[in-house]
């Protein structure tokens, strides 16, 4: 049996980014995503997550990935947010997201949720309803561009990642690279997530994320990291991750052309694509198509897999709830079927 991190397969899964709020308590100073101007802020309603979901299961997708602002109750910029809330008969965000993803399920579509820092108990409450779950580490540095955003403090995000390895809750995780850290942070970062996947081996990939400046944000004018650096980090955290944990590199986020090199040094994933929204972080980047994919790749065979990876799917990690789904669109390797039909709502 293969291991899905050799370099046989790159895989990447299909999706649909929902932008549930850009409402967020955090300031950080590279973030073009956060609403800093009321008439910018926003939260999607039912009917408009509706339209995402159903467009992207016509168009094949299996993971709904709902991102949002962190902790949007605790926003001090839009207190505004909780009345809109309200309007929508939620007392809290993440009874909304709980509710946004059984809708996602019903209408055949496995969750990944990336709500920021989250308690053990608020993971828990997540769990049955997520094939998998997401937060960026981002770095164990403390950088200015972190100054104003407490969500961002190191330690809370590695009780996160931690609690959720307790709940046995397939996890992505990464670190976002140019934001002033050392090359020893990046190396300390990769070696705490190391040690959190030795802990509980829930860490199912990696991504290694460049920094991309953004208009009107106070880091608008930094440069992005090289090529050569962001090599760097992938030869380097292919040295020190274990081989079970994927190495991903955002495929919009780098030169397609270049892409392959990145996979020769180890980087075995691409992450999600969608052909339905844009990726609302780094909206000015479009994702390349799957057949743009398969082209840049070769040698390498590209391969869908579900957003629970497939080693997580042959041991169960998942609950009942997601179980007709996981089970209808994976195959015996635990990657997503190739005979499935996504586009139909049979259960
Ligand atoms: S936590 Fe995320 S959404 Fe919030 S300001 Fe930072 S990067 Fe932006």
């Amino acid at each position: 049996m293969l291991a899905e991190s050799s370099n046989k397969y790159v895989t990447f899964s299909k999706n649909v980014f929902i932008p549930v709020t850009n409402v967020c308590r955090n300031d950080c100073a590279y973030c073009g995503f956060k609403a800093r101007h009321l008439r910018d802020a926003y939260l999607l309603d039912e009917a408009e997550v509706l339209k995402f979901l159903r467009g992207a299961r016509h168009r094949g997708a299996t993971e709904a990935l709902f991102t949002l602002g962190e902790k949007p109750e605790l926003s001090r910029e839009f207190p505004q947010y909780k009345d809109w809330l309200k309007e929508l008969g939620y007392s809290s965000t993440l009874e909304y997201l709980r509710a946004l993803c059984e809708l996602a399920v019903r209408e055949g579509l496995l969750p990944h949720t990336n709500a920021g820092v989250l308690s053990y108990e608020e993971l828990r409450y997540l769990r049955d309803v997520n094939a998998s779950m997401g937060l960026m580490l981002e770095t164990v540095a403390r950088v200015r561009a972190h100054e104003r955003s407490p969500g961002k403090r190191p330690e809370l995000r590695l009780r996160t990642i931690g609690d959720a390895g307790k709940l046995r809750i397939p996890f992505t995780t990464g670190i976002l690279v140019g934001i002033g850290e050392a090359f020893s942070d990046i190396i300390a970062s990769l070696e705490a997530i190391k040690r959190l996947h030795e802990k509980y081996g829930h860490i199912q990939e990696v991504i290694i994320q460049p920094f991309l400046p953004k208009p009107n944000t106070p880091m608008c004018n930094e440069t992005s990291p090289s090529i050569e650096l962001m090599k760097r980090v992938v030869v380097t955290a292919r040295r020190i991750l274990p081989k079970d944990v994927a190495i991903q590199i955002p495929p919009n986020l780098v030169p397609l052309e270049r892409l392959k090199e990145f996979l020769e040094l180890g980087a075995s994933d691409l992450g999600g694509i969608s052909e339905v929204t844009l990726d609302y972080i780094n909206p000015e980047a479009a994702w390349p198509s799957e057949n743009e994919l398969e082209a840049a790749v070769k040698p390498f065979l590209l391969r869908e897999r579900l957003p629970i990876y497939p080693r997580f799917v042959r041991r169960g990690w998942y609950g009942e709830r997601l179980s007709t789904l996981i089970e209808r669109y994976s195959d015996e390797e635990g990657f997503k079927r190739r005979d499935v039909n996504c586009n139909s709502n049979s259960g």
